[in-house]
């Protein structure tokens, strides 16, 4: 009876099986088992769904007649939808507050504030409770989530369930949740892991919540070899959270009155990407193989009317962005602000910020979400950094900010900047570390998709400077020469119409073309790849930033006159630092000779930043601060060499195959029809010059479209040849990429003016137009 009742209510709500398995949070799969009779829902589920519909138990298994008139569930109010939705899919705070008995409850809070281990038996209990509230929620499976160096996330899919005589139960132990052991020898470890010692282990970490995705439950994991060694982008980001801990309050604690005793940093990563439809992307192998266009003139029209930034967004996309927007709340994920960005079918995604730990895993999440919600849409959601020459790319902006435990932030400037000595001393630290470790950060930034973008006038350069706007600049520039700050700043902003409120200004005006902006209360991070996790820039802020606080530390602590001490060290290290400030444009020549100038580094390419990683300055900053061990900074080096000349491998690989098979055949087929325009014409006794004309033309592109391709195949080879992940980065860099580009420079020649016919490929417009 009950299958037909639950059937009777969904179709009365004009609800398909999915919709309505979403509204009461279980799979698409649980209602048709209902419906068909073949599986009834436990009691607390029925008086769930009871409860939603104001029914009662009994009218749902039958034993009571019909009710008049069901409710619509339709027109509950559209403003609690994302309350209701926010986070329902995540083992939260209150989630755990709610099913874990109190004794446990407390005793896992300790353990996350305080670092403490958890007994077996609590865990065991911890688990229990997760395990029903997945199952309740449609879940059957459970995997360890984690985040190995591949930038992508990693899960292994294993069902709760246990046997038990000839039935089975469902089970999941506090083992089970606390570590896991993926067979790791696929992952890569840099040298640390020989394959014969394939043993990894994945650690919860309960500072980031479990969730429920796709039917399984996630524990958010870290992921270390057998002797300890991170494997993973998760690890020395907590470590590296530690670090800046430790150290924020030792300086803090020199402050008269200061009450802080934890700092963390928060991020918000705001997310671009490009949406096409799915049938020109499945038109393009390059895109297929390896995420961007390898070839493709640019279009009549692409991004020089700048009429898509903020533009209205399409019916589809909007729809897209509804959808996606649910999605990611379900999982506790804060989207918030969603826009077209500059190019033509780019747009972006920014969420609220949070602690950096959970901001990484989120970013992951909605990566993933951004990839899966544009399928169901017909789009694929392209998120490399450059997927279509001469349009701008796509980026991730890192907006990193310190919070404290008193939930003040850390870089707020407040209403007086230059008598806020707090926050002076704080943005000093971030100057002289920032200068100190450009490298560090640049390297950060430095992939093989990346290089498509940085210095292209359209991302910062690959020079790290910093910008701090007029005020600051000021206030900077006065406590470098020992004076008091006079300048009163206009801090309402004039907009010439009376009937306008006044608006309160920034202390900074925005600079889009700084790598590293004070953005009022935090700084803005602008090198990042679009596809790049995020791990890897914060766990270098946090440990550079904890660096000059310890040094600061190392000064200050025991002066007689603290506020004296503090400005002559400020003034110090501003002189020694200020060549890494500057405010001007960043796309421009000048700024180039300038920064040479001033001897800032100017790492050009991945090849170039990578191995930086592994200067002696550098191992030393991260054993200081237990973020890394000398071998793990020299195998992480290989790793990030080794894949970014993987990716140039395959891109290599793929136009190789793609000038072979599918463009050389269309340049014959054309020159096919003009020889023939030709000798019909001759045959006819007319002049042919036209033709011969785009002949000889074409048949010129041909001859550099083969040999290039030639030239390229052999760079291939020789690249296969090479161990060293070092020379295979900078073989890459010298000999694969030039020919990557002269070949392409060929067949975009050849593309304008081949019939369109012929060629075999989507247009670049073709794709950036692509959804309507
Ligand atoms: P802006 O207008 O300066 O771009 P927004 O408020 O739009 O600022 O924020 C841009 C991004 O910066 C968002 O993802 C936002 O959550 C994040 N952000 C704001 N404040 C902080 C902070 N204190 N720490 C980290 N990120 C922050
Ligand atoms: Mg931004």
């Amino acid at each position: 009876m009950f299958s037909k009742r639950i059937a009777d209510i969904r179709r009365q709500n004009g609800m398909t099986q999915a919709q309505f398995a979403e509204i009461l949070g279980v799979s698409t799969g649980t209602v048709g088992m209902w419906e068909s009779g073949k599986r009834e829902p436990s009691s607390e589920t029925l008086t769930g769904i009871a409860d939603r519909f104001g029914l009662t138990v009994d009218y749902l298994l039958g034993r009571e007649g019909r009710i008049a008139q069901l409710p619509d569930i339709s027109a509950e109010t559209p403003k609690s939808e994302i309350e209701a939705e926010f986070g329902s899919m995540v083992f939260s705070d209150s989630v755990m507050r709610e099913r874990l008995p109190e004794r446990t409850y407390r005793m896992l809070k300790e353990s996350i504030d305080l670092g403490h281990d958890l007994t077996p038996a609590i865990a065991d209990v911890i688990a229990n409770a997760m395990k029903d509230w997945a199952i309740q929620k449609g879940a059957t499976h459970f995997t360890h989530w984690f985040q190995p160096m591949t930038g992508i996330t990693a899960e292994k899919h294993d069902c709760f369930l246990k046997p038990h005589g000839d039935k089975v139960i469902m089970e999941f132990s506090g083992k089970e949740l606390i570590k896991g052991e993926p067979d790791a020898s696929s992952f890569p470890s840099g040298g640390l892991r020989a394959t014969f010692e394939a043993r990894g282990y994945t650690a919860w970490d309960p500072t980031s919540y479990a969730f429920i995705k796709d039917g399984t439950l996630c524990i958010p994991t870290a992921f270390c070899s057998y002797s300890g060694e991170a494997l993973d982008k998760k690890t020395p980001l907590l470590r590296s959270l530690e670090a800046l801990d430790t150290e924020a309050v030792k300086l803090l604690s020199l402050f008269p009155g200061n009450r802080i005793k934890k700092v963390c940093a928060s991020v918000g990563a705001e997310q671009e990407y490009f949406l096409i439809d799915r049938n020109v992307y499945y038109n393009r192998r390059d895109l297929l193989y390896t995420g961007r266009t390898l070839f493709g003139a640019m279009p009549p029209k692409g991004q020089e009317l700048e009429d898509h930034y903020f533009g209205m967004i399409k019916p589809r996309v909007a729809a897209f962005m509804k959808d996606l927007d649910r999605e990611l709340w379900k999982l506790g994920i804060p989207a918030k602000t969603e826009h077209n960005e500059v190019a033509p079918a780019q747009h972006e995604l920014a969420p609220v910020f949070e602690e950096v730990n959970v901001a990484t895993d989120h970013n992951q999440l909605t990566m993933e979400k951004l990839k899966t919600v544009a399928q169901r849409h017909d789009m694929a959601c392209l998120l490399h950094e450059k997927p279509f020459r001469g349009i701008n790319g796509s980026g991730k902006h890192n907006n990193w900010s310190l919070t404290a435990d008193t939930g003040e932030n850390l870089l707020k400037p407040g209403k007086e900047p230059a008598k806020n000595l707090r926050f002076l001393l704080i943005l000093c630290a971030v100057i002289k570390a920032v200068d100190e470790y450009q490298d560090l950060l640049r390297m950060a930034a430095a992939t093989a998709g990346n290089d498509n973008r940085l210095g292209a006038a359209e991302a910062p350069p690959a020079i790290i400077s910093m910008y701090l706007g007029e005020e600051l600049s000021d206030i900077i520039a006065s406590i470098e020469k020992g004076e008091d700050y006079k300048g009163e700043r206009e801090r309402s902003l004039k907009t010439g119409v009376h009937s306008l409120p006044e608006i309160r200004k920034d202390s900074s005006d925005r600079n889009r073309t700084s790598p590293f902006a004070f953005t009022g209360n935090k700084f803005e991070f602008r090198m990042l790849g679009s596809s790049q996790s995020i791990a890897g820039a914060n766990f270098i802020l946090n440990t550079i930033v904890a660096e000059e606080f310890s040094q600061f530390y190392e000064e200050l602590k025991g002066k007689k006159d603290f506020t004296k001490a503090c400005e002559k060290l400020m003034s110090r290290v501003i002189k020694e630092h200020k060549r890494i400030l500057f405010d001007g444009n960043n796309y421009t020549g000048e700024w180039e000779d300038e920064a040479e100038r001033r001897g800032l580094l100017n790492l050009r390419t991945g090849a170039d930043a990578i191995p930086t990683f592994r200067d002696e300055k550098n191992i030393d900053l991260f054993v200081k601060h237990g973020v890394f061990t000398r071998n793990e900074v020299i195998s992480r080096t290989d790793i990030m060499l080794e894949d970014y000349a993987k990716i140039l491998h395959i891109e290599a690989n793929c136009m190789v195959r793609m000038a072979r098979q599918d463009i050389m055949p269309a340049g014959f087929k054309y020159e096919e029809l003009l020889t023939k325009c030709v000798e019909g014409k001759s045959r006819c006794s007319l002049p042919a010059d036209t033709e011969i004309r785009i002949l000889e033309k074409v048949d010129g592109l041909m001859a550099e479209i083969s040999e290039g391709t030639a030239l390229l195949d052999d760079a291939v080879e020789t690249l296969s040849t090479l161990k060293v992940p070092i020379e295979q980065a900078e073989f890459c860099r010298d000999m694969i990429v030039p020919l990557m580009a002269s070949l392409r420079k060929s067949v975009d020649s050849l593309e304008v003016i081949c019939d369109k016919k012929v060629w075999p490929y989507p247009s670049t417009g073709a794709l950036i137009f692509s959804v309507k």
